[in-house]
């Protein structure tokens, strides 16, 4: 199997698994580049994956309703249009041999889908609510459901590739520094990033088990990052408002 980040808008990926000629898309915020690679390789589309209901993440569906020949995955939530099949938490959907399973994520948007991948090595399609080094902003959901979100996600095998659907990783690891100052892995993964992004090479995949060491929001049980929560408003060392003051800080950090 074989997986693509078609670059999109000006930071989205568009995640394409490839099976045989077989392909599905993650999140196809713009059929275009979806297009551009059926065709250059003679694939046919046979399924797409929908983690929430924002334009960057959709507006390809419509373009993409000639040619695909499979289901549309995605939350059940009135907000997606009628050729979407609802799925929720817990369901096991079958693309070309491969079980996907769906994780609810919700905190970015309320109907958030997570879409974990059973392939070795395990895949993860995060959308906009697990970022390398950050996390999607809380548009509907609570601190607390996101903080949950993010938990249900590290529960997953460490080896999984972490397919996020913004190259975001630069910005949040500016961030990341400043909420976990003394943390070599982090300052590590920050020099080999600038040297991918200045190559035009994407930052993604990346793994659950580097988040866990370099992400401050799946980090805060962390001394460091307890201790950063609380100098930014944490009501207590609880990593539930150790996240929620994170996550308000990161809002205003420039
Ligand atoms: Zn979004
Ligand atoms: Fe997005």
């Amino acid at each position: 199997m074989e997986l693509l980040a078609l670059p999109a808008f000006n930071d989205n990926y568009i995640w394409m698994l490839i099976q045989g000629t077989q392909a599905l898309v993650v999140d196809p915020g713009d059929e275009t580049p979806v297009i551009d690679v059926l065709k250059a390789r003679g694939l046919s589309l046979t399924g797409i994956l929908v983690t929430h209901h924002h334009d960057d993440h959709v507006g390809g569906l419509q373009g993409l309703s000639g040619c695909l020949q499979g289901p549309v995955w995605g939350p059940d939530d009135t907000r997606l249009s009628g050729q979407v099949i609802p799925v929720r938490g817990g369901d096991q959907l079958h693309w070309c041999g491969q079980s996907i399973a769906v994780v609810d994520v919700p905190g970015h948007t309320l109907s958030h889908l997570a879409f974990a991948v059973t392939a070795q090595p395990p895949l993860l399609f995060c959308g906009d609510t697990l970022f390398s080094g950050g996390c999607g902003r809380l548009f509907e959901g609570t601190p607390a459901q996101m903080h949950a979100s993010l938990q249900r996600l590290l529960a997953l095998p460490p080896q999984t590739r972490v397919c996020c659907a913004h190259e975001y990783t630069l910005s949040n690891l500016r961030f990341a520094q400043a909420a976990d100052p003394t943390n070599p892995v982090l300052q590590q993964y920050h020099r080999d990033v600038e040297g991918l992004r200045a190559q035009n090479q994407p930052s993604l995949p990346s793994t659950l088990a580097l988040e866990r060491q370099i992400n401050p929001f799946l980090r805060c049980d962390e001394p460091a990052l307890v201790a950063s929560g609380l100098a930014h408003g944490a009501a207590s060392a609880r990593p539930e408002d150790v996240f929620a003051a994170l996550r308000a800080w990161k809002n205003d950090f420039r």
